[in-house]
């Protein structure tokens, strides 16, 4: 532990306010936590390490304190507030044990601005975003907002002479950008001692400062709300509730918090082989601590695997703690009007299964084969990389906009030959790539009038967006009709779309296959190809014959685009490594853990490495070597995304024929 003092800071409050116990395991090293470390890192995968430049543009001639030391932070902070009226990036203010640092503080007389920058959007077209139609704190806004009024209320109290407004600066939806390349001009640098900072390098016009695309939106009304409001069991006013976490904060003193279904998520739980590396888990000590539990509780799976099930607090509530102890009445399998499993009785089988040790696979061979006879030949498998930019790329587009950069794209022949048929990657920095990715995509489709695949809804809700930012868009776009008609013929509209169709060649979702017909007890109830693959490849003798030899991008084996003499199929422990292990590392710079977090997805969650890797050659200076290092990982990581679902459909066959 460092000897820096124990104040509750706005990161440390956020925490607290999340899980109170958590402040205790925080800033331990012996404490594994799955938060990113590398902060860089955390903001090029949020998106949004640009706004905060971009909103300090917008109040221009602040001083910036950069200093990391709270003392001295402190003092340059009081320093500049004795001005009349003075603009401060990073002010730090302290009252008792509370200490923040205000994105942007500015001082005009006795009147003080509180701005906390977000990357986040909003609609300003909205009466009142941050409240629900019942006049309640919105559940997506109250995280954001009660850490503004933690940060009001530090400001009031340390300076009560003053009146004190709080805002949060968004990224406004309804704005579009006044010009083009905007976002190339903030970038992430690297000083000679390898320290990173966001700078901007070249100004910004007149326009751009002009026309905002982030908004100041007021939120001293939800923020007497909050004050309204109490915290805890006991019913602690917000003042009080502050300083119960500041002081045991102060003191390192331990809250029991109850246990929870936020426990499933909570990020101080290492897996198995972190914890054998010496770490300590403060999920076990939380669960030792409330439920009396010992070590070999642990070894029995938890209800939190339970696959898309929403009663877990309920189960806890219950005294339920552990799959097995699950009962048949809690989930009530029945079909539904589906072929195939229904979301109950697939749960019901994910219990059974773990109850009884049984660890089979189930198929059901009908289902499949009846869906199997509508598909045409080649099959085609197709997978997206895709990321949102804070700053839009080119005039009139709007922040947050929807950036598809890579796909890959296997085929499937009538006689079971495999090809990595195409791909794309476009990662030019300042280049919007989403229409010049469609045409790509759709030249590599329409060369034959097969089966489209694709895994969850992804690709489907992106060409939707694409078909919108099409619509909309004033430019001359020669082929926008074709393009158009083209995303129409694979795809079905979304919810939200003014018009309705189901293309005549509408993508199959491999995921819902999955779901319907397919359980591997392996997968630890998540239906994402990164758990799906492994454990199909687990239980196929037929994958694991074919994929043991290095035929994969051999000369008279599977044509790849990326990949030489590959062996996909390797053993350790009599047990098939997860493929996605055996790519090269995708960054350099970063450690085993960061990668191994920006590399978990889950089935709405989608290629956080990839999206990170984009922003990263967006938006920092990289040399040529190390440009294209990343484009070949990104290249490898795509198409085994394809070849995972090549491999589930070759599964699905041999599992056909027996
Ligand atoms: S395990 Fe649960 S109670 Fe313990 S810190 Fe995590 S979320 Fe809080």
């Amino acid at each position: 532990m460092t000897n820096k003092p124990r104040y509750l800071t706005k990161s440390r409050f956020k925490i607290g306010h999340d899980c109170p116990t958590k402040l205790f395991y925080t800033g331990k090293d012996e404490y594994f936590n799955s938060s990113l470390d590398d902060p860089f890192m955390a903001a090029l995968a949020e998106g949004g390490f640009q706004v905060g430049e971009l909103a300090k543009c917008y109040h221009p001639d602040g001083h910036d304190i950069k200093t990391l030391d709270y003392d001295e932070a402190l003092y340059q902070t009081n320093e500049l507030l004795n001005k009349r009226s003075v603009i401060i990036y990073e002010a730090a203010i302290k009252y008792k044990n509370l200490f923040i640092r205000a994105d942007i503080l500015v001082k005009k007389g006795e009147q003080i601005e509180l701005i906390e920058v977000k990357a986040k959007s909003f609609d300003s077209s909205e009466e009142n975003p941050f409240f629900t139609k019942k006049g309640e704190i919105s559940f997506s806004w109250e995280e954001y907002l009660i850490d503004i009024a933690f940060q009001k209320y530090v400001m009031e109290k340390a300076f009560p002479q003053w009146s004190v407004s709080a805002y949060l600066m968004l990224a406004d939806k309804n704005t579009k950008s006044p010009s083009s390349g905007m976002n190339q001009k903030f970038r992430i640098v690297k000083d000679e001692q390898g320290r990173k900072s966001t700078r901007i390098v070249t100004p910004l016009t007149k326009r751009e400062l002009d026309k905002q695309i982030l908004r100041k939106v007021s939120v001293d009304e939800a923020i007497e709300q909050i004050r309204g409001g109490r915290f805890t069991e006991e019913g602690l006013t917000f003042r009080q509730y502050i300083n119960w976490l500041a002081e045991n904060y102060k003191n390192d003193v331990k809250i029991e918090s109850r246990i929870s279904k936020n426990c499933g998520a909570c990020e101080f739980n290492p897996s198995v082989e972190i914890e054998a590396q010496g770490y300590k888990s403060g999920f076990k000590e939380c669960w030792k601590n409330r439920l009396k539990w010992k070590d070999k509780d642990f070894d029995d799976a938890l209800i939190f695997e339970l696959w898309n099930f929403r009663g877990k607090d309920k189960l806890i509530a219950e005294g339920t703690y552990k799959l097995k102890d699950i009962s048949e009445d809690v989930i009530a399998p029945a079909p539904d009007k589906k072929p195939g499993l229904s979301p109950r009785e697939r749960q019901w089988m994910q219990v059974e299964k773990y109850a009884k040790n049984d660890n089979s696979i189930y198929f059901d061979n009908d289902g499949f084969a009846n869906e199997m006879s509508e598909w045409k030949y080649p099959l085609n498998f197709i997978d997206f990389e895709t990321s949102a930019v804070a700053i839009p790329f080119n005039q009139g587009r709007r922040p947050y906009e929807g950036i598809a950069f890579q796909f890959s794209h296997h085929t499937i022949n009538k006689d079971g030959t495999v090809e990595h048929k195409s791909q794309y990657l476009n990662t030019e920095p300042g280049v919007f790539p989403n229409y010049d990715f469609l045409r790509k995509l759709k030249s590599a489709l329409e060369a034959n009038k097969g089966t489209i695949f694709r895994y969850s809804n992804h690709e489907n809700s992106y060409l939707n967006m694409i078909y919108r930012q099409l619509t909309e868009d004033k430019s001359a776009v020669i082929d926008k009709d074709d393009l158009k008609s083209f995303i129409k013929s694979i795809t079905k509209s979304t919810g939200d779309s003014v018009e309705t169709w189901h293309g005549e060649r509408c993508m199959v979702d491999q995921w819902e296959l999955v779901k319907r017909y397919f359980y591997a007890p392996d997968t630890h109830g998540s239906n994402s190809i990164k758990y799906v693959l492994p454990a199909m490849l687990n239980a196929s003798a037929f994958l694991q014959e074919k994929y043991s030899k290095p035929l994969y991008g051999a000369k008279g084996g599977i044509k790849s685009l990326n990949f030489k003499d590959w062996t996909w199929v390797q053993l350790e422990d009599g047990r098939v490594k997860d493929p996605y292990k055996l790519l090269p590392k995708m960054f350099e710079d970063v450690s085993e853990k960061d990668f191994a977090i920006l590399s978990e997805e889950d089935e709405i969650r989608n290629g956080g490495a990839a999206l990170t890797a984009y922003a990263k050659m967006q938006f920092t200076d990289m040399s040529d070597v190390e440009r294209r290092e990343l484009q070949k990982a990104l290249f490898k990581y795509c198409e085994l995304d394809t070849l995972a679902m090549v491999m589930i459909h070759e599964g699905w066959v041999d599992m056909l024929r027996k």
